[in-house]
């Protein structure tokens, strides 16, 4: 990766009537990354994506392709792409034709544009034999394979990816989340993603950029969402988390508002940087969090009464209700299992070195 971004946004809004769909949005994307944009439902990702590719204007802001401003450049001017999940293919025509659309409109010649879907469906691990066949006769997952082939036709500076795998069923998305990253490695394109799934996210990018309400709450590399979100919102976003109310003490110790953690003695609550008075949201995740048999010792202990077991494939989720009501999650692998059964009392414990302290709140 180049250290100059390909893609520099400085200040972007977008307004609908008196609604900020868009908010003073700041933005840099590097040549070559796979940066995919998560966030709920009308948080603003198709709309930002949209005003990218050129579809939508953009109240305010700038944008940069390398040293050029295209803010105000036409749709067919950018040398970007977008792949939707509609996929927008010419149903009746061929997948040749299909892919070869974009050579054709440049007016390449019949055998070059020939020769170039050939190699785009190789890439793609499509049988040459698909040249012929009719979009409607391919399955989901072939169609969603030439609209990528005909996306790379255009031999885009970016890719922008609308949902594109969301209509398909679980396997085959998978699979494609796996081939999708293969893709952009292979090309060296740099790929701009939009997901509401998280996992989708994970599997497949560089950065990560979480959006909420018109704004970014945090970007930054998958492990370090996970592991360190900025805040209460990112943390529950990234999938099932333990956040518990905390207030620093003088001693250097910490004091939880709603459930009682018992802190072992010694310095945890230096190590989570908060000072007396301040208050925290202390994060750990379900996976880091063990059932204690007697004898053995944790940086933090909660007790609890097991309340349920799930068996999720490899892994078992367990709920444990504290004393206060609140719900704990504890997941483990399957052979690990808990050896007591719900209704247990239990004690859950974890270390400082799997635990977050969450401050901007
Ligand atoms: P989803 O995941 O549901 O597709 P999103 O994050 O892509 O959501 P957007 O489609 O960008 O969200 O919409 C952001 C907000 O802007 C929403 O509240 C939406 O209602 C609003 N919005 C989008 N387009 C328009 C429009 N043309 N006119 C008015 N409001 C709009």
């Amino acid at each position: 990766m180049s250290a100059e971004p390909i893609l520099r946004l400085e200040n972007v809004s977008k307004r609908f009537a008196d609604f900020f769909a868009l908010s003073e949005i700041d933005l840099e994307i590097q040549e070559g990354e796979f940066l995919t944009i998560v966030g709920p439902s009308g948080s603003g990702k198709t709309t930002l994506i949209r005003i990218l590719v050129g579809i939508e204007e953009l109240t305010e802001g700038k944008i940069w392709l390398r040293n050029t401003r295209i803010e105000q450049l036409p749709a067919n001017r950018r040398p970007t792409c977008m792949v939707f999940q509609s996929l927008a293919l010419f149903p009746h025509r061929s997948v040749g034709e299909n892919i070869e659309f974009p050579l054709k409109l440049r007016k390449q010649d019949p055998k070059r544009r020939r020769a170039r879907a050939n190699e785009l469906l190789d890439l793609l691990h499509l049988p040459q034999s698909f040249y012929e066949k009719r979009i409607q006769e391919c399955s989901g997952g072939e169609r969603q394979r030439v609209a990528l082939a005909r996306a790379l036709a255009f031999d885009p500076e970016i890719i922008f990816f609308d949902e594109p795998l969301s209509a398909l069923d679980f396997r085959l998305r998978k699979d494609l989340e796996k081939e999708l990253k293969d893709l952009h490695q292979r090309t060296g394109k740099t790929f701009v993603y939009i997901t509401h799934s998280l996992e989708e996210a994970m599997i497949m990018s560089d950065r990560i950029a979480i959006m909420r309400s018109g704004r970014f709450e945090q970007i930054a590399v998958a492990d370090e969402i996970y592991a360190r979100p900025v805040s209460r919102f990112v943390a529950e976003f990234m999938g099932e988390v333990n956040l518990f109310d905390i207030e620093g003490m003088a001693s250097g110790g910490l004091k939880g508002n709603g459930v009682e953690i018992y802190i072992k003695p010694g310095d945890s609550g230096h190590l989570l940087n908060l000072s007396a008075g301040m208050r925290g949201l202390l994060m750990v995740r379900p996976e880091a969090v063990r059932f204690m048999y007697s004898g053995e010792t944790a940086d933090f202990v909660v007790k609890g009464v097991l309340r349920a077991e799930y068996a999720l494939g490899s892994r078992t989720q367990y709920k444990v209700e504290a004393p206060n009501g609140d719900e704990l999650a504890v997941e483990k692998l399957r052979e690990d299992r808990f050896l007591g059964q719900v209704g247990d009392q239990v004690m859950l414990g974890w270390d400082v070195e799997h635990t977050h302290m969450i401050t901007e709140d």
